[in-house]
């Protein structure tokens, strides 16, 4: 059997209608920006393998790292035991997350980080005996697809099926640029009327919308709100964490601070599962007591897998390079000229740019949908041309790995031209 033979008996993928998805590509190898299919095809990946990937492909700096922690101490039980890895991730990330992040909580992925923040919200104000069951999210959001990241994850395709058995979650306007009264306002009357535990949302960029992006002010007096309510507030940066954004964290923007943050993808630089999400000390505060019942009964068996802490370790030192950051600003400054080309292009009907996170919406007359005609025609074009991009509608979105060099990026948004061409 061919690896395509196999993976057509044997393999359910994700997000996928196998009925009429059409196969899948084989990729063995990958170095820096770019991947290599069996066939000796290559791509440039210019989504960093679904946000995950930083710092390019089979990374030297992270792999000797992994190496030497696997060889040292591959894993090790986290109830009752700890080891130097996971301290030291907790110390680096203190380094740089907003100061009143004190508290660290390992899990696998994006969703088990959400999971728990949401817990511990709910939580909290049960150690209080206070009631609080409902929680807040925008439109259109993304959280995971674990159960209560689910609840909280507004794009219907993904959660449809589950309505009716999910927790208490009322969803608000995203404040982008004219909505920001509607918002607040709606937030207003869901804190007025409701018992709310928890506000959580992706601060300034949506990424499964579709680089959905609204300004930090608008979300600044929406945490505001929050904090007069003592409703806590839960800042999923999942997607934007670890320089997306230009800056370390979406949050650095804000005048406000979270009260949790959820952490993951881009955490040990895309290679190996590992998240974290982070807490006030007044958060952790509300569970410590000598009644066992207020401690949070929640765990994975591999919770702060030492090779993962290793990885994150080396991946937030490759963040802190001055080299990394400079990257960082090519990036932004270069997506910022191309933004100003397409935004005078008649096919274009919007164009919105933060970070190394381009986005532009494709001038349609339909309602295009999530996986609709217009995606799959433009994905494949993008997929015969060698470039990974993975348009969401009619929405063509760019988040190369950091290292994509010029040339690379070049190529990347001659694609996005040719592809105008032929929408
Ligand atoms: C991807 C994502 C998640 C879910 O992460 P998984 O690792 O896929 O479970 C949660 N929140 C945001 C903002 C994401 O982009």
């Amino acid at each position: 059997m061919t690896i395509l033979e196999a993976d057509e008996h044997y393999i359910w993928h994700p997000y996928t209608q196998h009925k009429t998805a059409a196969p899948p590509i084989a990729i063995a190898r990958g170095e820096g920006a770019l991947l290599w299919d069996t066939d000796g095809n290559q791509y440039i990946d210019a989504i960093a393998s679904w946000w995950v990937n930083p710092f390019g492909h089979s990374n030297k700096f992270i792999a000797d790292a992994i190496y030497k922690q696997l060889t040292t101490l591959e894993h090790v039980l986290f109830g009752g035991f700890t080891h130097e890895p996971a301290v030291n991730v907790a110390l680096a990330l203190k380094k740089i997350l907003p100061a009143n992040q004190q508290k660290f909580f390992f899990s696998d992925n994006g969703s088990t980080a959400v999971e728990v923040a949401i817990k511990v919200a709910l939580q909290s104000f049960y150690n209080k005996g206070e009631k609080r069951p409902t929680i807040v999210a925008f439109e259109n959001a993304f959280h995971g697809d674990t159960f209560a990241a689910m609840a909280a994850s507004g794009i219907s395709f993904y959660t449809q099926a589950f309505e009716g058995m999910f927790i208490d979650v009322v969803r608000i306007p995203v404040p982008v640029t004219g909505y920001e009264q509607v918002s607040y306002d709606a937030l207003k009357n869901v804190l007025q009327n409701q018992q709310v535990a928890a506000f959580i949302f992706e601060p300034l960029v949506q990424g499964a919308a579709g680089m959905v992006m609204y300004e930090a002010d608008a979300l600044d007096q929406l945490m505001r709100l929050c904090k007069q309510n003592r409703v806590l507030t839960i800042a999923d940066e999942v997607m934007t964490g670890f320089g997306k954004t230009g800056r370390n964290f979406a949050c650095d923007y804000l005048g406000e601070q979270p009260d949790m943050m959820c952490l993951s993808k881009a955490l040990t630089g895309g290679t190996i599962p590992m998240a974290i999400t982070t807490f006030t000390q007044e958060l952790f505060d509300g569970f410590y007591s000598d009644d066992i019942n207020k401690a949070l009964f929640h765990g994975h068996t591999f919770t702060a897998n030492p090779t993962g802490c290793a990885a994150a370790i080396a991946s937030i030192e490759l963040l802190l390079t001055d080299e990394m950051q400079r990257n960082i600003e090519r990036i932004s400054r270069r997506h910022k000229q191309f933004e100003s080309e397409m935004k005078a292009h008649p096919k274009v009907a919007s164009t919105r740019t933060l970070g190394v996170i381009f986005a532009l919406d494709v001038a349609s007359s339909e309602n295009e949908t999530y996986y609709g005609n217009m995606r799959t025609k433009m994905y494949n074009y993008f997929i015969a041309n060698g470039v990974i991009m993975r348009p969401v509608g009619n929405i063509i979105y760019i988040l190369p790995p950091y290292i994509m060099t010029d040339r690379q990026l070049d190529a990347v948004y001659q694609v996005i031209r040719d592809v105008l061409e032929i929408v």
